[in-house]
């Protein structure tokens, strides 16, 4: 039988810190790029887990990998080695165009991760004094929840009442390449920096900024690390946003699609001299890198190889672009922003608030995400047909100038 979803929503409500304001919709099952709710109404997913899902729901391929590698083993701590566990870290590194990989399980931890390996390198290798070592970071970012990562937010309400906050980091505006090159200084070890901000609304860098900051920061000798969590493994039709503008960083970030929409799989990506900073019991995780992850990265990895999934995102992402700047004749858009199969726009106050107009989509069958009051942000799945698309992109359509 069909359980009731207004008790689900009213029972996660009461025994769920309330950290989320999640759409009331209660998910029983999901394909493709469709869920199905406890009640039996579908939904077209136009989210995609904010693109951990670039592959859709139940990914037959990642699902075979899973269920095979779930019979084999699934963990062994990195206390011991198991079978797909070089692979993986070989050919990670070799999709990326690099050497060695530090595998972590969520976002926020990789890029934990990627502010030590910065330090350790700045006072290894670069020689900056004990303690001194700052990093360089973008205004509008978002890198994760932890309390180091939200002390360099710029987020009133990820920051509020969680400090006291860790030291070491410079924000400067997102864009702004003045002011990126009077932050750097001689212990200046990393930049880090979102090839396109995506919970800040899909915000894409003015060309030339990315290779601009490429050069200063190799003139500087400083790190330039790209968090491609949420924009990387295809989304912006190619495998790394860093791409379209000829960028190759000295660390890539990746998380979300990395695990598939199945399990959490992280990692740093990056060359010898910088990975290779670390020494044994200086850094760790119980589950990075454990078979089960490894073994359904891998068949990402594979899928990304042939590069389909970028074509696809290219292909539809040009479709869904048309289809989004056509809306603003309509008065109730103000901009359109983006690249590959993913955009943020900008709704006029006449359209009603970005919660108001997804509650709206909701009642068409359609999921979108509201980030900020008037700004929604669409990342469907790379799998998601032409028609499927049409049919979303004319709901939204219909609520907006409904
Ligand atoms: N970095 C970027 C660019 C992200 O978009 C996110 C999540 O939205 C994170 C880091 C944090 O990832 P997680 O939620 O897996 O910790």
């Amino acid at each position: 039988a069909a359980e009731d979803a207004e008790d689900l929503v009213a029972a996660a409500e009461a025994h769920c810190a309330p950290t989320y304001r999640p759409l009331p919709v209660v998910v029983a099952t999901a394909q493709g790029a469709w869920m199905t709710d406890v009640e039996g109404r579908r939904y077209l997913d136009l989210l995609a887990g904010y693109s951990a899902l670039n592959f859709g729901h139940g990914n037959r391929r990642l699902i075979e990998a899973a269920k095979a590698q779930l019979e084999r083993v699934t963990l062994t701590s990195r206390a011991f080695l198991h079978d797909r566990f070089a692979a993986f870290c070989a050919e990670l590194a070799e999709l990326c165009g690099m050497e060695m990989v530090l595998p972590m399980n969520t976002g926020a931890e990789a890029v934990e991760s990627a502010v030590k390996t910065a330090r350790k390198w700045g006072y290894r290798v670069k020689g900056v004094p004990a303690e001194m070592a700052k990093i360089v970071v973008a205004g509008g970012n978002f890198h994760g929840r932890t309390t180091t990562i939200i002390s360099f937010s710029t987020d009133p309400e990820a920051r509020a009442d969680f400090g006291p906050y860790t030291p070491g980091f410079q924000i400067v505006p997102y864009g702004d390449l003045t002011a990126m090159r009077e932050a750097l200084t001689e212990n200046t070890v990393a930049v880090l920096l979102e090839p396109i901000q995506g919970e800040n609304g899909v915000i894409v860098p003015p060309a030339g900024y990315l290779p601009a900051v490429r050069e200063l920061t190799r003139q500087r000798n400083v790190l330039f690390v790209a968090d491609e969590i949420q924009s990387g493994l295809g989304r912006t039709g190619r495998t790394f946003a860093c791409e379209h503008e000829g960028v190759v960083p000295d660390m890539y970030v990746l998380g979300k699609a990395l695990g598939g929409g199945i399990l959490p799989v992280s990692a740093v990506v990056s060359s010898a001299e910088v990975l290779g900073v670390f020494r044994p019991g200086e850094h760790g995780s119980t589950f990075g890198g454990n078979p089960l992850a490894c073994a359904v990265a891998l068949e990402v990895i594979a899928m990304l190889r042939t590069g389909e999934f970028q074509a696809r995102a290219a292909e539809l992402g040009a479709r869904m672009h048309r289809a989004l700047a056509a809306l603003r004749a309509t008065g109730t858009v103000t901009a359109v922003r983006g690249r590959g199969l993913w955009a943020g726009l900008d709704l006029a106050p006449k359209a009603g608030t970005a919660r108001a107009v997804s509650e709206r989509l909701m009642d068409r069958g359609v999921l979108v995400k509201d980030t900020h009051t008037a700004t929604l942000r669409l990342a469907p799945p790379l799998v998601i047909s032409e028609e499927d698309l049409d049919w979303g992109l004319e709901q939204l359509r219909a609520v907006l100038i409904g």
